[in-house]
Parts: structure tokens; sequence; C-alpha cells
């Protein structure tokens, strides 16, 4: 088949995610006017998460999904499981203090461990969890020095003892890839499939007799009485509080539009390979971990049964493009050259949410209306662990969330214009990476 051809025919392909989950149950579409302490919005991690706690807190929440559950990033992610946030810990300290940047720490690694929790609470055996460690590789000395200091930092401000620095040689057994300097083994992390942790969290609330609604959009919230309504197409829901998961998805609708304005929406895209014969498995990325770069435009790679599954920046844009896909692969064989003829199975993309201070947001929009999002990128465990603080707030509690205190969130100056400005700044980067700086 030629190139092009390969192309097209890969153009209706299902996630790979999607293609190996388990089946969720059959989810009515909401009629009729319903009550709830807790209507929540959106059934992603946080959403989820959110009524899981919610319920275990006695409180009962009624879950709306525009979609199906997991039609959002939760369904079409990498399933990396990092204890970090997009701003890096040095960077807080300095900024904000040694005592805030310990608590960030604190709250990344709780996320971390309650995806844990989760998949043991929910019997999610095949989420397949692993903690088996994320190697960041460098590709010039520059960044490998900038990650050595701050796996350093951390180490002797915080105590972490997770990171371990690598050598050209390490990080080629570890990657099975030359083109890297060096790097820092981060033995916190993991990889999860996170179309099956998802579903796993959905049919597990349904088995404790939550409710969950597909393809019942919320197209208005308003404030009634002393609570809030929210109108879908043939029903509604009526309830004290309501929380708002939508994170980079939160402009389906005109319900949620005040969020979208706090959020730079931007595509990542992911391709998965045929699976690799026996040898050739064997040569790429052999320790079995998770793997990222130090390029500015940051691509991560992972094996998942015997597949390699690379991801990357998508196209610019509402639509994944063929361009943006072909640029992943471009990049995947620039690393591991073996796998220039080995087909592509699988490819799709999803919107990061991305914010101004580069932390997720989480808390009160109002008296009635919580919400968390933005977790530019990384929110497979952060999102997870965003419901059990939503629960909090929603118990009236005011949990110590740092840096993710809705307060500190702002609404991105010139929406209209982020696109052009994503796209600027995206070239500039991919400039910098491409002559190596
Ligand atoms: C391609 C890709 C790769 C990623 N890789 C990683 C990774 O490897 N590791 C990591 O930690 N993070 C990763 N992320 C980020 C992570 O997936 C997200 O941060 C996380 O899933 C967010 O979860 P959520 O529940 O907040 O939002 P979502 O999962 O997006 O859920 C939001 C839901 O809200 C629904 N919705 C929207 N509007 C309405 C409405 N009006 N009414 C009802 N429902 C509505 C949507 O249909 C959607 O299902 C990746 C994201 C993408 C897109």
């Amino acid at each position: 088949m030629s190139n092009a051809a390969a192309w097209q025919s890969l153009e209706a392909a299902p996630s790979l995610w999607r293609a190996t989950a388990n089946d969720l149950r059959s989810l009515p579409v909401l009629h009729g006017d319903k009550q709830a302490d807790v209507a929540i919005i959106g059934a992603g991690y946080t959403g989820l998460s959110a009524a899981h706690h919610l319920a275990k807190s006695g409180l009962n929440p009624i879950v709306i999904e525009a979609n199906q559950p997991g039609w959002g990033a939760s369904g079409r992610n990498g399933g990396v499981i990092t204890a970090k946030f997009r701003l890096p810990f040095p960077a807080i300290a300095a900024a904000h203090g040694k005592a805030m940047a310990r608590r960030m720490y604190e709250i990344a690694h709780e996320a971390t461990d309650i995806v844990a929790e989760l998949v043991e609470a929910f019997d999610i055996a095949d989420a397949a969890l692993t903690r088996s460690g994320q190697v960041k590789a460098a590709h010039n000395q520059e960044t490998l020095n900038y990650a050595v200091r701050e796996a350093e930092w951390l180490r002797s401000e915080l105590g972490d003892t997770t990171m371990s620095v690598l050598d050209a040689d390490q990080v080629r057994e570890e990657t099975g890839s030359a083109g890297f300097v060096g790097g820092v083994l981060n033995a916190g992390s993991g990889g999860i499939h996170p179309l099956n942790y998802l579903r796993g969290l959905a049919n597990g609330l349904l088995d404790r007799g939550i409710y969950i609604y597909a393809d019942t959009p919320a197209l208005g919230l308003r404030r009634e009485g002393d609570g809030i309504l929210v109108e879908t197409p043939q029903g509604t829901v009526r309830a004290r509080q309501a929380i708002v998961a939508t994170n980079s998805y939160s402009d389906l609708t005109a319900a949620t539009a005040y969020y979208r304005t706090t959020l730079i929406p931007f595509r990542s895209a992911i391709i998965a390979t045929d699976p690799l014969s026996p040898n050739l498995a064997a040569s790429v990325m052999p320790t079995r971990r998770t793997y990222t770069e130090t390029k500015r435009m940051m691509r991560w790679f992972r094996m998942v049964d015997d597949r390699v599954v690379f991801g990357g920046r998508g196209a610019f844009g509402k639509k994944d493009s063929p361009a943006a896909f072909r640029a992943l692969h471009k990049a995947m064989v620039g690393i591991f050259p073996q796998l220039a003829d080995v087909p592509l199975a699988y490819r799709w993309s999803g919107l990061v949410a991305m914010t101004l201070d580069s932390v997720p947001h989480v808390g009160r929009a109002d008296d009635r209306v919580l919400f968390a999002m933005g977790y530019n990128g990384a929110g497979v465990a952060m999102a997870s662990l965003m419901g059990r603080y939503l629960a909090a707030y929603a118990r009236g509690e005011t949990p110590d969330v740092g840096l993710l205190d809705a307060a500190r969130m702002r609404h991105v100056p010139f929406y209209p214009l982020r696109e052009p400005a994503v796209r600027m700044v995206a070239g500039w980067y991919q400039f910098l990476d491409a002559i190596g700086r």
C-alpha cells in the first residue's frame, strides 16, 4: 500500500484504546426532571472521580455526559502517569517559596497514588496500571544539565528519592535509541490503559447505584431557588450544587462558555504501530517504562503489548491533519530507525487544556458551582485527584490546594487571538528544536 493510501485508510480507524477496551455498560439518555445533591457535567476522570468521592461522603450525585463517558481526553490520552505539573517545582519555589513547592509536590504524589487507590477500589485489573518509572531522555547537553539540576534540587530541597541521573549509555539501554546524551529516571511514574480505567470507573459507579446519563449535554446552567438547574435537551437536573468537569471540551455548549476563556486548547496526537516482531520488540524500550524527550515540542513514547505508542503535538485547529501524524511518524523513526517499515495501526488525537500559569485549577466559580480543569496535558492522575477535592468543596470544606486554587485562575486575554498565537509560539519552538537548541 502506498504511504498516502495507508494514511487515508487510517482516517477512520479508532484509537488503540477503543479497539482494545472493555465494554461500557449501555447508558440511558436523561428524560424528565431529576433531583440530586450535586449535578456533575462531564464524565471524564474529573467528573467520575468527583461522583465517587461525593457518594462516599453520603451525597447523591448525578452525572450527565454530552457523548459517552471517556469520549473526551480521558478516553484518548497516552496513559502516562506522572507526579508533576507543567510548571517545574524549582520554578514554583522561586516564585512562591519552598513551602508552596512542597505542597504542590505532595499534591502531585497524592495524584499518582489515587490512581492506584481507584484501580483497587473499583477492581479495574485491565487498566493494566504499572508503576514502572519514566525516563526523561535529553536531546542535548543543555537540556540534560537542566533535567539533572531539577532532579538534584528535588532530592536536596524536598527529599525526593525517586529520581536518578542516567548517562548516554544507560539511556540507550533504557530506550533502545542512540539519539540521547543522557537523562533522568523518575521511578514513581507509570502507565495505564486510559479507557479501561475510565470505563472501569463508570461501570463501578453504575454498580454502586450512581446515575450516569450519556448523550445528554448540559445546555443551560441556571440559579433557581437555593440551588441550580441544569437544562438538557430532554430533561433537567435540580441540585444544590453543580460541578463543571468539561476541561478542554468546555466549548461543546454555551452552558460552560465561562470556562472556555480560561483555557488554551492544544491538539495532542498519538500513533500506534502494529505489534512488533519479537526481535524488534526486544530492541525498543526494553525496560518497558514510559519515556519523554526534553524538546520544547515534547514527544513521549511507550510500549503497549509489543506496539510502539508515540505521541506529541497534533494539528492546529479543530481537526486532525495527516501532516501532523506524518510529522509524528517521522519523529518516531528519527528516534527508532528500526521502525521505519513497521506499519501504523492507529492514529488519533484530542485536545489538552493549557492554562496561563501552567497548572490546573479547582474550586468554586460561585456559591453553587464548582469546577476543576486545565491539566496542561498531564491529567490522568491529577483529574482523578481533583474529584476528591471537588467533593471536599461540595461538603463545604476548604482543602489546601496550593497554586491550584480557583481564585488564581486567569482568563486568556484577547481570547479570539489564541489560535494564531499558539501557532506562532509552537512554530518558533519547533524551529528551535529543529536546530537542536
Ligand atoms: C491526545 C492526548 C494525550 C494525553 N496524554 C496524557 C498522558 O499521557 N498523561 C496524562 O496525565 N494526561 C494526558 N492527557 C490529558 C488528560 O487526558 C486530561 O487532562 C484528562 O483526561 C482530563 O479529564 P477530564 O475528566 O477533566 O476531561 P475529559 O476527559 O475531556 O472529559 C470532559 C467531558 O465533558 C463532556 N462535556 C463537555 N461539555 C459538556 C456539556 N455541556 N454537557 C455534558 N458533558 C459535556 C465531554 O463530552 C467530555 O467527555 C492527554 C490528553 C490528550 C487529548
